[in-house]
């Protein structure tokens, strides 16, 4: 076999087809959170157990092993072009990755994701930890174990969090969120001790759910998601999955707080775009996929806060959201609106946060499940250290757990070392901006409502790329220089300060 044939053999058959097997089990994955009947999880536990050992047995099949040698040892490896020896790179590290994990920890974990799903969505509506508990021990033992496959000699944060964020470490972590609380400190603090403070009752106003629904339509039209390879539909957490032609994205409505979907919508349309807007040449193929966890976050975030929560963004919108909504908002005025929409309040919940506190939900995720995994700290503490933490950093009082340790679902779903993607993402977008600023009259374009220029900026630099490059490359060959927190810091005070009238 020469190498272009080993080379179509290996993408053709098992990249192609552990690519489709694993759209199959993401589809699965939004049935069971969308419509599938409660008296199901039991099922569609065997069924996701299914998909998942045959994604792994189609990635882990020894024959890729020998196409990689016949590929790698073909003195023309080198001369071939950057996507394919990406594409071989990128199949090798799978491969290699995912043929420490045994079978059948593969299948135990794929089983327990909906069962300590659905014991965590009854633990959360009655707020009630001791329901979630065994199930969390569960899940924590089969991800623990799977991190000593993956690299015994790691911490078992480090050795889970590539699959995220290739390239991360805690460490890393650790230096650029101490550099991100040194930043957001004062600035919280000059906003919650301003004598000016918002007026709530300008958003909190009753909105029926059809308006809401038009609502949703319309904004995930203004960011360019394509409602013709997507839909919008209703679950407790909001979410985003799929790939290129089929990208679906979830909301939750509340009648009394319309912004609650509206900023959801947004931030999974800026997800759906990136799926939807990937290098059509590249489908099917491992190069073809995003570039990480904390890239997504940056493009849900850049279109949900850097558009979305921008002044500017409602001068364009406020009149159509008057006219979309009735009398509801007649009476408001643009920069009274605008300041309630971004005020700034150290709170309970994650997904409810303002652009400022938000990182401090992250970085108590982060040192809890770090520590959670070393076994420095044990489930049976989780939810007073999670009251504590939450009192230190944000100064507020957790008085139940489902607005403490159960608002999230990402551990029931055993996505250890998932949440730093969500800090990563606010500080590459920030970075991004100011490059784009650089590039196209962000501001103007954002008044008038044109928001193609922007969308296609993104679609260049970072959708289209796909997966060509690891983070810290990308970051690097998009803003000239490597991540840092300073953007982000440096857009939240020039922002910040104006609303709230402090230097
Ligand atoms: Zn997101």
């Amino acid at each position: 076999m020469d190498l272009h044939e080993a080379y179509d053999t290996l993408l053709g058959e098992f990249v192609r087809e552990y690519i489709v097997l694993s759209q199959i089990y993401y589809i699965l994955g939004w049935d069971f959170e969308t419509y599938m009947p409660p008296k199901g999880v039991k099922q569609r536990s065997e069924e996701l157990a299914m998909m998942a050992t045959l994604e792994h047995d189609r990635l882990t099949n020894p024959k890729i092993g020998e196409l990689l040698k016949t590929i790698k040892n073909d003195p023309k490896y080198f001369s071939l072009d950057e996507e394919k020896k990406r594409n071989i790179e990128l199949t090798e590290r799978k491969y290699k990755r995912e043929s420490k994990i045994p079978k059948e920890l593969v299948e135990k974990l794929a089983k327990h994701y909906p069962i300590a799903t659905d014991a965590w969505k009854k633990a959360k509506k009655e707020s009630n930890y001791s329901l979630f508990k065994p199930a969390l021990d569960k899940m924590l033992e089969l991800t623990k174990e799977k991190a000593h496959y993956l690299d015994p000699n790691k911490e078992p944060f480090d050795a889970l969090v590539d699959k995220y964020e290739p390239g991360m470490s805690s460490a890393q972590y650790t230096k650029l969120f101490d550099e991100l609380k040194e930043g957001l400190i004062p600035i919280i603090k000059k906003c919650v001790n301003s004598p000016n403070q918002p007026n709530l009752s300008l958003i909190k106003r009753k909105v029926s759910i059809p308006i809401q629904k038009q609502l949703s339509e319309d904004i995930a039209k203004l960011v360019h998601y394509d409602l013709e390879r997507g839909r919008i539909d209703e679950t407790e957490h909001p979410f985003t999955t799929g790939y290129y032609d089929d990208v679906r994205i979830t909301t939750h409505y509340y009648e009394e707080d319309f912004s609650d979907s509206f900023y959801s919508v947004l931030h999974e349309a800026g997800h759906g775009i990136y799926e939807q807007n990937l290098e059509h040449k590249y489908k099917y193929q491992l190069v073809g996929e995003s570039a990480s966890y904390g890239f997504h976050e940056s493009q849900s975030r850049f279109i949900e806060n850097l558009i979305g929560r921008s002044r500017e963004f409602w001068e364009f919108y406020l009149p159509r959201l008057k006219e979309m909504t009735g009398n509801v908002f007649s009476d408001v005025e643009l920069d009274p609106f605008v300041y309630a929409i971004n005020e700034v309040k150290p709170s309970k919940i994650r997904i409810a946060a303002d652009e400022v506190t938000y990182s401090l939900h992250i970085i108590i995720r982060f040192e809890i499940e770090r520590d959670l995994l070393s076994g420095k700290i044990t489930t049976e503490q989780l939810p007073e250290i999670w009251n504590a933490k939450y009192k230190e950093y944000l100064g507020v009082d957790i008085e139940n757990d489902s607005e403490g340790v159960l608002q999230d679902s990402h551990w029931a779903g055993g996505s250890f070392s998932y949440f730093p993607s969500y800090a990563i993402g606010n500080i590459y977008n920030a970075q991004m901006l100011a490059k784009m600023v650089e590039d196209i009259p962000f501001k103007e374009l954002i008044k008038k409502g044109e928001l193609k220029s922007i969308i296609d900026w993104l679609i260049k630099n970072v959708h289209s790329v796909s997966n060509l490059y690891d983070p810290p490359e990308l970051i690097k060959r998009i803003t000239g220089e490597e991540i840092s927190p300073k953007y982000f810091i440096n857009y939240l005070e020039e922002k910040f300060s104006k609303i709230y009238g402090f230097s």
